[in-house]
């Protein structure tokens, strides 16, 4: 008798630190249910000094197994980060099968298969093996929605999306453009299209989506998402979002921190884009000139520009600035003296959770990737958009619709692309002093209470979605795999 017998779930992270980490982060969550154990799977390929990190502090029910490293030797030297990454993915589908078949025959079995967002395609192989398959979709539900939707897209229209006429609408979602579209299914004839577009026909394969969104931040989304799939057209999707990280005591010596300690409430604007968003030098001159004619306080996380930056690249976020060569000695000289007292310029990395639940902070201009604007409702911290790439256009589009009401975004951006100081300055000044600042903080604080009732309350949808899936339907499965498949 084996009572634990198939109480097991096999995660499959993709290639990158970046995608390790929030799926260490849902087993950690699954594993809390009683008698659940989990296998993080991740790919040797783009592995970082980062995952040993992340493994440490994992609970013992959680092991980890890694694929053995694949080639990627004979892509072109040019080939997109996305498509080294689905490469990748492909190419380890037969260790992934032969790791799943020996955990099917060991005492422990395998209960339940879930992929992160960049690999449906090895759903097939747990479909293959009877394995029931899960997607955890790190992003929104109106980004998998648009996934989902971009093979209808590449059969209906020939134009680059971008030059789509009318907007994209995407079954309860605010109106797209096309341009507004993930990049890699910007350019047909790059290889990178054709694998993103078969990634939304391999979702389908799966018996649903855990989604990190929660219903009062995409309502109309999830209604509009609920209807198809009952229809059979897409798998059911759960919200079962925000997870993020809670702010913790250790940052409280932190520089940032102290410096924040000494700031009035709600006056500082905090601008940080994420772990590998980068602005030109040309960029950062405009911000730097706006955050100081702005007259507000700011906490700005400073990066290398993008066209001075030797060691930006998608894997790495480390490099602590602390050399003879900072990303502070690329801003306008004098800036820093004449900004000292209102302002903090931080090389490459802050503790940003802990500074978006600082009282100091009353805004946030963020690239908008989703785990840093669910960390700003999380605090209740109304944004700025200025989406780089991924999905955060997508993301901006959605955060600064009256819709959601989250956001404001800078106007005017020159033709080629540079947000002028002027607009910096004006949008700084009116997130933090302004009418439409307000109304957006309004919006950030109800979000934070619906999000806070959505996780924690008894009852809360999220909770309740996450009961019906690991506690429900993955039970299910585990007495399945007991009884023997
Ligand atoms: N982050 C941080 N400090 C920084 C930059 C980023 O702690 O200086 C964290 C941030 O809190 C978030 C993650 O890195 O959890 C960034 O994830 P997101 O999805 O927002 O964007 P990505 O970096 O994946 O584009």
């Amino acid at each position: 008798r084996n009572e634990r017998r198939g109480q097991h779930v096999v995660l499959l992270a993709s290639p990158g630190a970046g995608h390790l980490l929030p799926v260490a982060e849902l087993a950690r969550r699954i594993v809390e249910h009683d008698g659940f154990t989990a296998t993080i799977v991740t790919h040797t390929n783009f592995s970082s000094a980062e995952h040993s990190s992340t493994f440490s502090s994992l609970p013992p029910s959680i092991s980890i197994a890694a694929l053995p490293e694949v080639s990627v030797d004979d892509l072109p030297a040019d080939a997109r980060v996305e498509t080294r990454i689905l490469t990748v993915v492909r190419r380890a589908l037969p260790h992934l099968r032969d790791l799943l078949r020996s955990l099917l025959d060991s005492p422990a079995g395998v209960a339940v298969f879930l992929s992160d967002l960049l690999s449906p395609r090895a759903l097939a192989v747990a479909a293959e093996l009877g394995i029931p398959r899960y997607v955890f979709c790190t992003s929104n539900l109106m980004c998998l929605t648009s996934f989902l939707h971009n093979p209808v897209l590449d059969r209906t229209t020939t134009c680059e999306f971008r030059d789509l006429p009318g907007p994209v609408l995407l079954p309860g979602c605010v109106p797209l453009h096309g341009s507004d579209l993930v990049d890699p299914v910007q350019d047909r004839a790059n290889p990178v299209y054709r694998l993103v577009i078969e990634m939304g026909l391999d979702y389908l394969r799966a018996d649903g989506f855990l989604v990190n969104t929660f219903d009062a931040m995409e309502h109309d989304t999830a209604v509009a998402f609920k209807e198809l799939s009952d229809k059979g057209v897409y798998p059911p999707a759960y919200a079962v979002g925000p997870f993020v990280r809670s702010p913790s005591g250790k940052a409280a010596n932190d520089a940032c921190i102290r410096w924040l300690d000494d700031q009035p409430d709600g006056s500082v604007l905090y601008v940080c884009l994420g772990s590998g968003g980068t602005l030109s030098t040309e960029q950062t001159a405009e911000v730097a000139a706006g955050l100081e004619a702005s007259g507000q306080r700011f906490l700005w996380v400073v990066r290398y520009p993008s066209d001075k930056d030797k060691t930006a690249s998608y894997f790495s976020v480390s490099g602590d600035g602390d050399g003879e060569d900072s990303p502070t000695n690329y801003l306008p000289e004098g800036f820093l003296e004449r900004t000292k007292g209102t302002g903090l310029a931080v090389p490459m990395w802050a503790p940003q959770v802990e500074i978006l639940n600082h009282r100091a902070v009353g805004g946030f201009v963020s690239h908008c990737g989703w785990n840093s604007t669910l960390e700003a409702v999380a605090a209740g911290v109304p944004m700025v958009a200025w989406p780089l790439y991924a999905e955060q256009r997508m993301n901006a589009v959605m955060l600064s619709s009256s819709r959601a009401g989250l956001a404001l975004r800078p106007s005017n951006a020159r033709e080629d692309g540079v947000v002028t100081r002027d607009e910096v300055a004006a949008v700084a000044k009116e997130l933090i002093t302004g009418e439409k600042g307000a109304a957006a903080r309004r919006k950030a604080r109800e979000l934070r209470e619906a999000a806070a009732k959505a996780t924690r309350a008894p009852g809360g949808p999220s909770r309740q979605a996450f009961e019906a899936v690991v506690g429900g339907a993955w039970k299910k499965a585990a007495a399945a795999a007991r009884g023997g498949r």
